[in-house]
């Protein structure tokens, strides 16, 4: 049976939040989740930006000096 991280109620139904102590009955591994997606999410946007960053300066420098 699970249980509460907090109080060490038991928990049969999967509560995320205990209705006991109102605490994350699982919180080290779900914390472990949401920070590694927020993390990827990070740097896959600034690596798009940056790419996009690029892209925009090359074409500006093509018109600029193309001409
Ligand atoms: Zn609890």
């Amino acid at each position: 049976m699970k249980r509460c991280e907090n109080c060490n109620e038991p928990n049969p139904e999967g509560w995320f939040y205990c209705r006991e102590c109102g605490g994350k009955t699982s919180k080290p591994s779900f914390t472990t989740n949401m920070y590694m997606r927020s993390e990827i999410g990070k740097r896959t946007d600034i690596e798009f930006s940056t790419t996009t960053i690029d892209e925009d300066i090359k074409q500006r420098n093509n018109k600029i000096y193309g001409n």
